[in-house]
């Protein structure tokens, strides 16, 4: 007997999952080169100020402001340079009346300076051997300088745990001296492609089989995610097989996900293994196109994923609602992909039973107004258009075609995420 699946609603299943979603506490230190996509565990502090020294901003010279007080075009002051200093040396004291220092950019004030002039604002003179500028401007006490802690003072706090590690957090820690760094550690998910007719990526093609893309597929989203993805390769359709191999690997795993399988076709065996495991089912059946048969089990603290075997909806899956976990183990208050309106550029004139979440591209017209399209074929088992995926339009259910130009929901994939899961769109 065909067992009758209740859908619920997408938010309500994103919340089931996010209740049971844990922020993990096991850290590690990596070097700074290792630390990229990873979250940091500590708060980051600037350990001196920066500019770490009165410096020059610019090429030009050190001059004392008191010696400009009087110069104009008409009566430039003559101020003898007494040396040429780069950047990483230090200069010696000015200590007379009518002295300059030729300063590079990021070079140390000269002791006994208090402005800089650049370059283009003087003119060079030589006399008797020696070298001198010609001021025809005033110049006040601190003019150009740029001052030591003007951008940073020792001590601060700049950077909060639970921050993913981009390049410019990398030029933070490493002004700051972070050549190691506490991180989060990463989950390891581990992945399993079900089905008889899968081939791998290597294999020829034959009759009535297909190439497993799903396997790649979401270890690249899990690693985007910021975890590690364990492929464990693909199963075939066999209850004893599939049963002992996703039981074993649990003992190794954070997380499990497995491709295929979920739904109520005769070879489906995924919840019959998460019965004979013992995992509880937080639901099997979501109101929404693609990935309805979308399942979430849990077993001691761990989740398993049964995400759709169709490309389309094991991709979707994974974004609402594994992504999510990941990021909430990493720590992230904003685990959801980011929900916003933009302006369809294309018909879409399916009608949208559940709520809807077409492949698309997200773009900007002249104005800057937020546009999605949709890429290609819109089916489940769609693949090719996931190569052009950067968001999902989102409609509502029970709802016709959309148009182009109508306002509509958008779901951004990566950038900054959402504190909330999906508000259901409004039917127009
Ligand atoms: P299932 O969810 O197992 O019923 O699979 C649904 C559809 O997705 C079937 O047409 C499968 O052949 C296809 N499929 C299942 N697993 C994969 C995979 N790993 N890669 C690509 N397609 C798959
Ligand atoms: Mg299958």
């Amino acid at each position: 007997m065909i067992e009758k699946r209740t859908p619920i609603p997408v938010p309500e299943a994103q919340k089931r999952v996010i209740e049971l979603a844990k922020k993990s506490t096991k850290t590690e230190t990596v070097t700074i080169q290792e630390a990229d996509n990873r979250t940091l565990a500590e708060p980051i502090y600037a350990d001196h100020d920066i500019p770490p020294f009165d410096r020059s901003p610019l090429d030009g010279f050190a001059v004392q402001s008191e010696d400009t007080t009087h110069a104009t075009s008409e009566t430039p002051v003559l101020l003898e340079v007494m040396e040429t200093v780069g950047a990483g040396h230090v200069a010696k004291p000015v200590t007379k009346q009518g002295q300059a220092v030729r300063v590079m950019t990021g070079t140390m004030m000269p002791d006994g300076c208090d402005a800089i002039c650049m370059f283009e604002l003087t003119n060079e003179v030589k006399k008797d051997g020696k070298t001198y500028i010609e001021i025809k401007r005033p110049f006040k006490k601190g003019d150009f300088v740029s001052f030591k802690g003007e951008e940073t003072k020792e001590g601060d706090p700049l950077i909060q745990a639970g921050t993913r590690i981009t390049a410019g957090v990398k030029a933070v820690l490493a002004t700051f001296g972070y050549a190691k760094i506490n991180v989060i550690k990463r989950p390891v998910v581990g992945i399993f492609a079900t089905g008889t007719e899968l081939l791998e990526v290597d294999e020829p093609m034959e009759p009535g089989k297909i190439r497993n893309s799903n396997a790649y597929m979401i270890a690249a989203q899990v690693e985007e995610a910021g975890a590690t993805a364990r492929y464990y390769g693909k199963l075939a359709d066999d209850f004893d097989p599939c049963y002992h191999a996703i039981s074993e690997s649990l003992k190794d795993v954070d997380m499990l996900i497995t491709t295929g399988g979920v739904s109520v076709g005769d070879f489906d065996f995924l919840p019959a293994i998460y019965e004979k495991l013992g995992a509880r089912v937080l639901f099997n059946k979501i109101a929404q196109r693609p990935g309805s048969v979308t399942t979430v089990a849990e077993l001691d603290g761990t989740f398993l994923f049964g995400l759709s075997g169709n490309p389309s909806a094991c991709f979707v899956g994974f974004e609402l609602y594994t992504r999510p976990v990941i990021q909430t183990f990493l720590g992230s208050k904003t685990p959801f992909l980011t929900q916003t309106k933009a302006t369809l550029t294309k018909d879409f004139p399916k009608p949208n039973p559940f709520t809807r979440f077409i492949r698309s591209e997200v773009g900007y017209t002249n104005d800057g107004t937020l546009t999605t399209g949709p890429v290609g074929f819109d089916k489940s088992s769609t693949v090719t258009s996931l190569a052009h995926t950067t968001c999902f339009t989102v409609l509502p259910g029970g709802s016709r075609g959309y148009k182009a130009g109508e306002q509509v929901d958008v779901l951004l994939i990566g950038g900054q995420g959402s504190e909330t899961p999906l508000v259901l769109p409004e039917k127009r």
